[in-house]
């Protein structure tokens, strides 16, 4: 490990100004701008850098004075040990800058503005619900769908400064958002604690949304919900959320159908069931019975001995399906009826198909 006194050619009881003196100058000579291509040059320059790092650095001064390089992490791989665990986020230059052009490329380190800026947030998603009718479900409908969420205060329009004041540059950080915690050369840069990181700060605060430049309002969109739209079905209406923070991407809106019951169909996804009630004659013998759908009547041929269960399906009567054209089939359940008054006609030809039975019994056959 070099001698950092050494290393900047000043002696043990050197002041910190004839440190600072004596490192500027070693600096300014091998700076590898000033050298291209020089490893040997750029080594210095390192060793020159880490050298004032720790002599400007008062109590690493002390310590290295009174244990050498173990009392500075002498162990780690720079040449001073704890040089590469410096914490080099911005490099306040002052007037070496204009000599150097940055010491950024040499240390990785970022920019003087965005470095420690508030990060750019992408905006919450929202929901809402929108109530349809069976028949609108499946026809689709436009709907107006409310939605509360915030926005720019209409007051000031978002600045949050009081309409005829402007926000002003922020005097602690002079519009840039981040301060400088100065450690001899090095700097750490941190979000400037007065405006926040915005550069800006209002004076007189926007009376309407407390100086924070945002209020919740209700907003109504026009939803175009699609034919065929099923219970649960959800919406997508990109960057209709809650607007986003510092420059992020405002949120998703989603509204999720809901879809009343209908009395005459049940669901299966593009599908419709539909409970046909057939008396016991024509699910024996067979029938064409005219059912509903929502299309408008159909004839339904019921084939002799249909049970009670069956399912007839009746082609491209169903739901639209929401992706792709088409749609789904009508299903016919049948359901033999058991009627529970007959007339006097009925009564007699029961009677009469009893009698049948009665004189040549069908085999009961239980299962
Ligand atoms: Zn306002
Ligand atoms: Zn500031």
């Amino acid at each position: 490990m070099k001698d950092p006194y050494a290393t900047l050619g000043v002696a043990r009881t050197a002041s910190d100004d004839e440190i600072k003196k004596a490192y500027r100058k070693l600096a300014r000579q091998y700076h590898p701008d000033r050298n291209p291509g020089d490893e040997q040059a750029e080594e210095r320059f390192k060793d020159v850098q880490a050298a004032y790092d720790l002599l400007s650095d008062p109590e690493k001064r002390k310590q290295y004075d009174r244990f050498g390089a173990a009392g500075v992490g002498g162990a780690g791989t720079g040449p001073f040990g704890g040089f590469q665990n410096v914490r080099v986020e911005n490099v306040d230059l002052g007037d070496l800058s204009d000599l150097f052009g940055g010491l950024g490329g040499i240390f990785g380190g970022r920019g003087r503005r965005g470095a420690a800026r508030p990060r750019a947030e992408r905006g919450a998603d929202l929901e809402s619900r929108v109530r349809l009718s069976f028949d609108d479900a499946l026809k689709g409908v436009t709907v107006r769908v409310p939605v509360e969420a915030e926005t720019a205060c209409h007051v000031c329009g978002g600045t949050g400064a009081e309409p005829g004041t402007r926000p002003v540059t922020c005097p602690q950080c002079g519009g840039s958002g981040v301060v400088s915690d100065s450690h001899g050369l090095f700097a750490l840069s941190q979000p400037c604690p007065r405006c926040r990181g915005n550069g800006v700060i209002v004076e007189k605060p926007c009376r309407n949304c407390r100086g924070t430049g945002r209020e919740r309002a209700t907003k109504r969109y026009q939803v175009r919900v699609p034919p065929g739209a099923k219970d649960g079905t959800r919406i997508r209406l990109k960057g209709k959320g809650e607007p986003g923070r510092n420059g992020g991407p405002d949120g998703d809106l989603y509204v999720v159908v809901q879809v009343d019951p209908s009395p005459l169909y049940e669901r299966r996804g593009a599908d419709l069931v539909l409970e046909v009630p057939v008396t016991y004659p024509e699910a024996v013998l067979g029938a064409t019975v005219q059912i509903p759908t929502p299309d408008g009547p159909v004839a339904l041929k019921v084939p002799p001995g249909s049970e009670s269960g069956k399912l007839l399906r009746v082609k491209g009567r169903g739901a639209p399906k929401l992706n792709g054209g088409g749609k789904g089939d009508l299903l016919a359940r049948v359901k033999v009826t058991v009627p529970q008054k007959l007339t006097k006609a009925e009564k007699e030809a029961l009677e009469g198909y009893r009698k049948v039975l009665r004189e040549q019994p069908r085999e009961r056959a239980f299962s």
